[in-house]
């Protein structure tokens, strides 16, 4: 977004990677409606960007008293949920809150003072790979430091977990080990790197429904990640592979039957494991190597013309300014 004549800005770039479970165990229901999970998280190299930008005239977008009281806006493709139905505002808004900033309503004055969050969508959406979630963490990362909030991880953590179970893993990412809903993070080991082809599926599956047929089928499981963790110290993608585990496979799988189908068909066409990312629908393939993920595209591209070739560990958000210049400040070196 261009700021208009006379109006000066300081803007951040904040580059965020969806996420892989390489694990998922459900342990059943509980009171409060949220599932109690034991999950392995990882990020991957597929990226959302946004650029946190506070505008105003010179000389005011520094007062506090003008940073007190500033008109927070959202610019997304109309694909993107908008406004506070879009889980980066909400970050914004509630970091905003948190951070005694009252956000205004309406269009801005001329002098006033006003934040900006363009996001620049990749990761495909409603697809079990967090992508939501990732733009909470990346403008609660970014917008921390552009209004100079001081929050640190623990405490950004606490706000990310008000906005969404994957958020909190999101603000550091790499790979972690979640527990409770998902939002108790403990980091894990990771050698790798491993390959990837991502397939997402042309509808979306709403995670709520996932888990709702959950409920209906399936009984709460005792299995532990020991396997995964112990395959994660090594860069062997057969060991990873036979340790994959997603317990909302089935009732995907159920909910979409096609999904069972492809799985099938990645596997006979070379896929080491294929596991459904989180909810799904999309599903995830591990493959040797970098070019075994081309070549596995190259096979599936009749009915998953959009498979994408990632790899993971793919590290946390990462910072820079504007200018694209790396910026290893102190609450980058903290994140990481
Ligand atoms: P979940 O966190 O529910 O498992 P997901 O990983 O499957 O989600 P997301 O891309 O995060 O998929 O989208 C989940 C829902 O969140 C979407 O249906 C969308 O309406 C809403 N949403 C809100 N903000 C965003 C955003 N910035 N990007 C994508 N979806 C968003």
């Amino acid at each position: 977004m261009v700021p208009a004549e006379g109006v000066d800005e300081t803007a951040l770039r904040v580059r965020v990677p969806a996420k892989l479970n390489l694990f998922l165990a459900v342990r059943g229901r509980r009171d409060d409606g949220y599932h109690e999970l034991v999950t392995v998280f990882q990020t991957v190299s597929l990226y959302d960007h946004l650029r946190v930008a506070l505008l105003g005239l010179p000389g005011r977008r520094h007062h506090p008293a003008a940073r007190r009281r500033m008109r927070v806006e959202l610019s997304a493709d109309p694909a993107v949920p908008q406004g506070r139905d879009n889980l980066a505002l909400r970050a914004a808004l509630r970091l905003g809150e948190l951070s005694g900033i009252v956000p205004l309503e309406g269009p801005a004055d001329r002098d006033g003072v006003r934040t900006v969050i363009d996001l620049e969508k990749r990761i495909p959406m409603a697809a079990g790979m967090a992508g939501g979630s990732a733009d909470a963490a990346g403008a609660l990362v970014g917008l921390n430091r552009l209004w100079d909030c001081g929050l640190a991880v623990d405490q950004l953590r606490a706000v990310a977990a008000e906005l969404g179970s994957d958020v909190p893993f999101c603000v550091t990412g790499g790979t972690a080990l979640g527990t409770g809903r998902g939002v108790e993070i403990t980091p894990v080991l990771s050698r790798g790197p491993f390959h990837w082809l991502i397939c997402p599926d042309s509808e979306p599956l709403s995670t709520s429904e996932v888990y709702r047929a959950w409920d209906r089928h399936a009984l709460p499981s005792d299995v532990g990640p020991d396997r995964v963790l112990y395959a994660l110290r090594s860069t062997d993608a057969a060991g990873l592979g036979a340790a994959l585990h997603n317990e909302l496979e089935a009732a995907a799988f159920g909910l979409r039957p096609r999904l069972r189908v492809r799985k099938r068909a990645l596997l006979d066409a070379g896929a080491v494991a294929v596991v459904l990312a989180g909810s799904g629908p999309t599903l995830l393939a591990l493959t040797a190597d970098e070019a075994a993920a081309h070549a596995l595209a190259a096979a599936v591209a009749d009915w998953c013309p959009q498979a994408l070739v990632a790899r993971s560990p793919a590290g946390g958000p990462e910072l820079s300014h504007d200018a694209g210049l790396s910026d290893t400040g102190p609450l980058l070196r903290t994140l990481e």
